[in-house]
C-alpha cells in the first residue's frame, strides 16, 4: 500500500482502501469479463446485478422494510430539497421545518415555491451551533410532514435522537447515514447524497415509503416523479452506474466489518478522542453545544484565525488533510466519516495536543 494521507475532508471524503482497489481493477476489467465496468450498458445482466447488489445491502444494513422503496437518483440531495416537496405537497398544503444549517436553510427555500413551510424552531441566530430538544417546537396537525437534517456537516451538530412528535419525518441524512442505527419505520422519506458516507459524488440514495409515490400532483414532470423511478427500479434512464456500484462496495465492506451497530460503536469512540482533546485545553473551542455534537463532523475554534491558519497548515504537512472548516464559521473541521480510520483520530490527537503545548 502506498503511503496515503489522513483525509479529513468533509466530502466528498475518505473510501476504504479496498473498496478503491476494487474499484480501480474493476474499471478496467470487470469481475474478468474483459470489459470495464464503467462501459457496461445500464440494462445489461451484469450491471443489474450490480445495481440489484447493492440495494440488497442498504436495505440490509439499514434494516429497510419491505414497504420502502430504495431508490438511486441524480442531481445530489440539493435536488431533494425540491423533490420532497413537489411530490408531497400539493396546492395550500402545509410542512414543518426545523432550521439547523445551511443545508436546511436551503431546504425551506426551495419548499415555499411550493407549499407553507412552518419553522418553529431556528439556531440561525446562535450560528446553527444546537440542534432541539423535542419539547422547543410543535408540529400543526395539519402539517404533512416534518423535515429535518440529521446530522449538521458545516456546524458539526447532530440530533442525538430522532424528533418523536405525531408526525411524518422526512430527514436529510447526507452526512451520517449508515453512522447510526435508524429505526426507518418512523420516516416517510430519508435520503443522503453518497459522498460524504457512501461512495463517490453522482448518486443520491432516497428511501421512501411506498404509499407516497402516489401523492404527487398531476403536473409534475416525469424524471421528478418518485413514482417513475421507484416503478423502473431506478432505470427510467441511465443511472450513475459508476457511484451505484461504489455503494455497493461500501455497503459490503460494512456489512463485513459488522454493519450499522458495529460502525456506531467505533464512531462514538472515534469522536469522544477529538472531543476529549478539544475540552481537555481551553485552547480549543468546540462550535456546537455539548448536547448537539456531531460524531461526524467535529467543528472548532482555536484563540485567534491566525493559529487556525497554522494550524491548518501544519497538520497538512504532518499529513492530516482537510481541516479547514467551512467558509460561514471559519475555524477548522475534522469530518471523521465511516470510513475514517481510527489510526488518522490518534494522529489527529497527538498532533492537537502538541499544536496546544508549542502555541498556547
Ligand atoms: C453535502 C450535503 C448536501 C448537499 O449535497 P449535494 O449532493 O452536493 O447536493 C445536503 N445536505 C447535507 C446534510 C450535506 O451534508
Amino acid at each position: 500500500m502506498p503511503e496515503r494521507i489522513y483525509n479529513f475532508s468533509p466530502g466528498p471524503s475518505v473510501l476504504p482502501y479496498s473498496v478503491l482497489q476494487q474499484a480501480a481493477r474493476d474499471i478496467v476489467n470487470f469481475n474478468n469479463k474483459g470489459i470495464g465496468l464503467i462501459e457496461l450498458s445500464h440494462r445489461s445482466k451484469e450491471f443489474m446485478g450490480v445495481a440489484q447488489e447493492a440495494e440488497a445491502l442498504i436495505r440490509e444494513n439499514l434494516k429497510v422494510p419491505s414497504n420502502y422503496k430504495v431508490l438511486f437518483l441524480q442531481g445530489g440531495a440539493s435536488s431533494q430539497f425540491f423533490m420532497v416537496p413537489m411530490n408531497l405537497l400539493q396546492n395550500g398544503m402545509k410542512a414543518t421545518y426545523l432550521n439547523t444549517g445551511t443545508w436546511s436553510d436551503k431546504a425551506i427555500k426551495e419548499a415555499r415555491l411550493f407549499g407553507e413551510i412552518d419553522v418553529p424552531f431556528s439556531s440561525k441566530e446562535e450560528k446553527f451551533n444546537r440542534v432541539p430538544k423535542d419539547d422547543e417546537y410543535t408540529v400543526g396537525p395539519d402539517s404533512e410532514y416534518l423535515y429535518f437534517v440529521s446530522n449538521n456537516t458545516i456546524y458539526g451538530t447532530q440530533f442525538q435522537s430522532f424528533p418523536t412528535a405525531d408526525a411524518l419525518l422526512v430527514s436529510d441524512m447526507s452526512s451520517d447515514i449508515f453512522s447510526r442505527s435508524v429505526d426507518v419505520s418512523r420516516f416517510g422519506i430519508i435520503f443522503a447524497g453518497a459522498q460524504k458516507n457512501m461512495g463517490p459524488a453522482g448518486v443520491t440514495v432516497v428511501i421512501i415509503r411506498e404509499d407516497l409515490l402516489d401523492r404527487a400532483p398531476e403536473n409534475l414532470p416525469t424524471m421528478l416523479r418518485y413514482k417513475t423511478h421507484a416503478d423502473k427500479d431506478s432505470m427510467f434512464n441511465t443511472p450513475p452506474c459508476f457511484s451505484i456500484y461504489c455503494v455497493g462496495l461500501v455497503m459490503k465492506w460494512l456489512k463485513e466489518l459488522g454493519g450499522v451497530e458495529a460502525i456506531e460503536k467505533i464512531n462514538n469512540e472515534k469522536a469522544a478522542l477529538v472531543y476529549e482533546a478539544i475540552d481537555s485545553t481551553d485552547f480549543y473551542r468546540g462550535h456546537a453545544e455539548i448536547a448537539s455534537r456531531s460524531k461526524m463532523n467535529i467543528s472548532f475554534n482555536l484563540p485567534t484565525p491566525e493559529l487556525e491558519a497554522k494550524f491548518i497548515a501544519d497538520a497538512g504537512a504532518q499529513g492530516l488533510d482537510g481541516l479547514k472548516g467551512h467558509r460561514s464559521i471559519g475555524g477548522c473541521r475534522a469530518s471523521i466519516y465511516n470510513a475514517f480510520p481510527r489510526e488518522g483520530v490518534d494522529r489527529l490527537v497527538a498532533f492537537m495536543q502538541e499544536f496546544a503545548r508549542a502555541n498556547g
